[in-house]
């Protein structure tokens, strides 16, 4: 996103990737393009107030309707599909619901609340209540990622397999050390490097975890209605949505304590069982027979927002990191942004997002 922006600007990219794009997180994406953010608006109105928290709502959203916009602008085949998106209570308690619509409608996004008994009537889901939206969508993520990189390549980036080592800023452009020995000399760095994240950055938010996702096998007749995407009011919640062939993707089970990719794939076998009895619970007609499971990084921060604008102490230096639930949403939101810094704009955004901000407290 962060190479299609810039080459829209006229700009000279060299992209440098050690692996092949696409394959590092966004593989194991389940590719839930929701403007809804992790943490709910109520709880970063309390941590930020409430003119920072709408700021960064309402950023998601535009970033979400822009790249909704920008795919269908430019036909990039990636599968992306407009949805709905529902945000199920859990427990028998609407009250955390209720609370989100209330600022949510204060601040004009597009949510409206549904009861037990319309949820249950429109959805056939039974939750003490739910937040139903509008302008999400879901896509297949490499599908878009190489569409982007297509079009980027297209206006003459170049695309280098290579594995960035090392970052000197001191002069007024920046070089970047591969680990073949040869050097890159560019004015600007963007660093776009996933959970990877380069010891010059040193943030203090990043909250690493690992998540967990299944895709059954086809069985359109079992979906449940209009296909919303579906996710909970809940810190550490699951998320569904559909495929435009016809299966159910299913993710959870998140843990911040198995990191290691070793540790991840052995407790594989016990978070898939947990996400098909979840799937029982949430649409217990479907059926749980599954074709796909797989597992990844799944960094968050501590205000589920992401990390976006300078690194800290190095003039020349970016960073675009979506992290949490709406990464790719966040991704297009940084691509924007420091777009907008190249080009000699500000945001208040940037001190919202900025790597070095304070987080009051921890969540828990
Ligand atoms: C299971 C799972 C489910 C998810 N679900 C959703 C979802 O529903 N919705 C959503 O919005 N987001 C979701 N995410 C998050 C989202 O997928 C990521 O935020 C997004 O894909 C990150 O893209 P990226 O290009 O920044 O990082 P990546 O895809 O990780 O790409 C980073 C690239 O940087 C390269 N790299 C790293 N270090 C170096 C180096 N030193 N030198 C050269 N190259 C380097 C890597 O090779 C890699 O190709 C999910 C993630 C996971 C794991």
């Amino acid at each position: 996103m962060v190479a299609e922006r810039l080459t829209r600007q006229g700009r000279q990219v060299v992209i440098i990737d050690r692996e092949l794009p696409s394959l590092g997180s966004t593989v194991a994406s389940t590719a839930m393009l929701l403007w809804e953010i992790d943490q709910p608006l109520f709880e970063l109105a309390q941590l930020y107030g409430f003119e920072k928290a709408i700021r960064c709502y309402r950023a998601s959203h535009h970033a979400a309707r822009g790249l909704l916009s920008m795919v269908a602008h430019h036909g990039i085949a990636c599968q992306m599909r407009p949805r709905l998106s529902l945000y199920l209570a859990v427990d028998d308690d609407p009250k955390l619901i209720q609370n989100e619509y209330a600022l949510r409608s204060r601040a004009g996004l597009p949510s409206v609340y549904l009861n037990h008994g319309a949820l249950l009537k429109r959805f056939g889901i039974a939750r003490a209540g739910a937040l139903l939206s509008r302008d999400a969508a879901d896509a297949d993520p490499v599908q878009l990622t190489h569409g982007l990189l297509d079009m980027s390549l297209q206006r003459s980036a170049r695309l280098l397999k290579a594995n960035a080592v090392a970052y000197d800023n001191a002069a007024s452009s920046v070089t970047v050390g591969l680990e073949s020995g040869l050097s890159i000399e560019a004015r600007y760095v963007v660093l776009a490097t996933g959970y990877v994240m380069p010891d010059i950055v040193k943030p203090t938010g990043q909250l690493p975890a690992s998540s967990w996702a299944i895709a059954t096998r086809r069985q359109p007749g079992n979906l449940w209605p209009e296909q919303a995407l579906i996710w909970e009011a809940s810190r550490n919640y699951h998320y569904a949505r559909t495929s435009a062939d016809g299966r159910i993707v299913l993710g959870g089970e998140d843990d911040h304590a198995l990191i290691e990719p070793a540790a991840r794939d052995e407790a594989t076998r016990a978070k898939v069982r947990a996400l098909k009895a979840y799937l029982k619970t949430l649409w217990p007609r479907a059926s749980d027979d599954v074709a796909y499971s797989w597992s990844g990084a799944f960094d968050s921060t501590h205000d589920s927002l992401p990390l976006i604008g300078r690194v800290p102490r190095c003039k020349n230096i970016f960073a675009a990191f979506g992290y949490g639930g709406n990464g790719i949403t966040f991704s297009f939101l940084a691509a924007e942004l420091i777009g907008s810094i190249l080009a000699g704009g500000s945001s208040p955004l940037l001190d919202d997002l900025a790597i070095d901000r304070d987080i009051p407290g921890l969540m828990p």
